[in-house]
């Protein structure tokens, strides 16, 4: 991807690279020089229609290459990149917390509920059929079987869950950092990579002898485990209850 000068029809800043004069989307565009050579570069869509000032033409290789290397080096930083994988350790620390409180709170319930069957089953033992208000003990036997039956089934539910995994040592936060740049600069697919660095990259200037790069740097971090997907209404309108989390 960053050998340079490789043709390929889509790159890697496009709706990301803004003119630096209107605001507009900066397009790619091709052309053929006089030995046969194609060449990519970026313009200006505005300007293509007469409507901007900005006729400048930036070879689209040279671009994304240093942009790449940009974003590589001064905002995917060894230290980020850590900080990146040590939240996502920690918020796999939580949810084993969240599941110890969880399981101790079903715990206790369980137990109290099985306490008040068995009062109520002495109850029964010592006076039979001449209990006082023996519906309303079989009425709240009834409903303490049914928490007992609830929370046996939570707690079961709980065991076999499936838990977020992840036990990395500093050596492979160091290890787990190259690879990322790696997987990056050894991408072959620009969609790929346009589509993360589009995921915390708002836009691209150049600003005179400055290449700008705005992005938003809490969307690298403190993002826990959890994606929000925009889906529309393709499939929401089909999701039913049962399919929901269990609390
Ligand atoms: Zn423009």
């Amino acid at each position: 991807m960053l050998a340079g000068g490789t043709p390929r029809s889509h790159h890697l800043l496009a709706g990301l690279f803004q003119c630096h004069v209107c605001g507009g989307a900066m397009h790619t565009e091709s052309g053929t020089g006089r030995n046969g050579t194609t060449y990519h570069y970026y313009r200006c869509g505005q300007a293509k229609a007469g409507l901007c000032e900005n006729k400048k033409r930036v070879s689209a290789p040279e671009m994304d290459e240093f942009v790449s290397r940009s974003i590589l080096d001064e905002i995917l930083t060894p230290d980020r990149v850590a900080t990146i994988i040590r939240d996502i350790k920690a918020a796999t620390e939580t949810w084993w917390k969240d599941r110890s409180e969880r399981r101790e709170h079903l715990t206790v319930a369980l137990r109290e509920a099985e306490r008040r069957q068995k009062n109520l089953f002495n109850i029964l033992e010592l006076q039979g059929i001449d209990a006082p208000n023996l519906g309303d003990i079989t009425v709240r036997l009834r409903e303490i079987k049914a928490e007992i039956e609830g929370a046996t089934k939570a707690l079961q539910d709980l065991e076999s869950a499936d838990s977020p995994e992840l036990t990395i040592s500093e050596d492979m936060l160091a290890q787990a950092t190259d690879a990322l740049r790696a997987i990056i600069i050894e991408c072959d697919d620009p969609i790929i990579v346009r589509h993360f660095f589009a995921s915390f990259v708002d836009k691209i200037v150049v600003e005179g002898e400055a290449l700008v790069i705005k992005y938003q740097p809490q969307k690298l971090m403190n993002h826990g485990l959890s994606t929000v997907v925009h889906s529309g209404d393709r499939w929401l309108p089909d999701l039913d209850s049962n399919q929901g989390p269990a609390d």
